[in-house]
């Protein structure tokens, strides 16, 4: 069972990293910031309380993000290892996985943190657009000439209009990074007193940081 938790701090380059290695280890990536997302369209009192938070770069209560995490590390696809991105974030939430991890009888994880400038992170967060037609998704960015789209506004692979996270601007950014520095940073220094810590560079291309997170996790396995 191969387990891995991203740590890093918002755009760090965590989720395409974890994109890189879904296809590579054959493992899913299970991204808290997802699944919320997806519980705010349900209507209910919790999902419009979720969006509220997750709009304005707050953390999402402890109950919530608890329940919804262990639902989905309990799903048959998991038996063979995941991806954690954006999990765990406190260091409450840092005790809580241990328990659930012993309780669901998992393997213990490797922590892979993603060490990348602000200035990269910032710009990455407010120049981002994604494509709004969701069976395209494609990503772009408005800071980076290499991912502009061609035309701005508009995706280059399927002409769809391209959209913009609400909580991807600067006043959520810098909200996001407080709370990252306040509540995950300590994080680091507890899994690299367990010896379960390895930092890679997110600030450079996505291949690099492949390249360095496959060092640490050992080659895949071809299929
Ligand atoms: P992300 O996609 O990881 O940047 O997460 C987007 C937003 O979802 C965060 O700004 C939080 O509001 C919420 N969120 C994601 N993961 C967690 C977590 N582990 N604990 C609390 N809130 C979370």
């Amino acid at each position: 069972m191969k387990i891995v938790i991203l740590l890093g701090a918002p755009a760090s380059g965590k989720g395409t990293l974890a994109d890189r290695l879904v296809p590579a280890y054959a493992i899913p990536k299970i991204s808290t910031g997802d699944l919320l997302r997806a519980k705010r369209e349900d209507g209910t009192e919790i999902g419009n309380l979720i969006k509220k938070i997750q709009d304005e770069g707050g953390l999402v209560p402890f109950d919530i993000v608890m329940q919804v995490i262990e639902e989905r590390l309990s799903s048959p696809d998991c038996t063979n290892g995941y991806i954690l991105d954006g999990f765990p974030r406190t260091m409450e939430q840092v005790e809580a996985y241990e328990n659930l991890r012993q309780k669901l009888g998992h393997s213990q994880a490797k922590v892979i943190y993603v060490n990348t400038p602000v200035e990269t992170m910032r710009k990455r967060i407010v120049g981002r657009r994604s494509c709004s037609n969701t069976a395209c998704n494609t990503i772009y960015n408005e800071e980076f000439e290499e991912m502009k789209p061609k035309k701005f506004g508009t995706c280059d692979k399927c002409g769809s209009a391209l959209m913009r996270r609400a909580d991807d601007n600067e006043e959520s950014f810098t909200k996001r990074l407080a709370a990252y520095n306040e509540q995950t940073a300590p994080l680091k220094d507890h899994y690299e007193k367990l010896a379960m810590l390895f930092t890679i560079s997110g600030g450079v291309d996505p291949n690099h940081a492949f390249e360095s997170a496959k060092r640490v996790l050992g080659e895949p396995q071809s299929n």
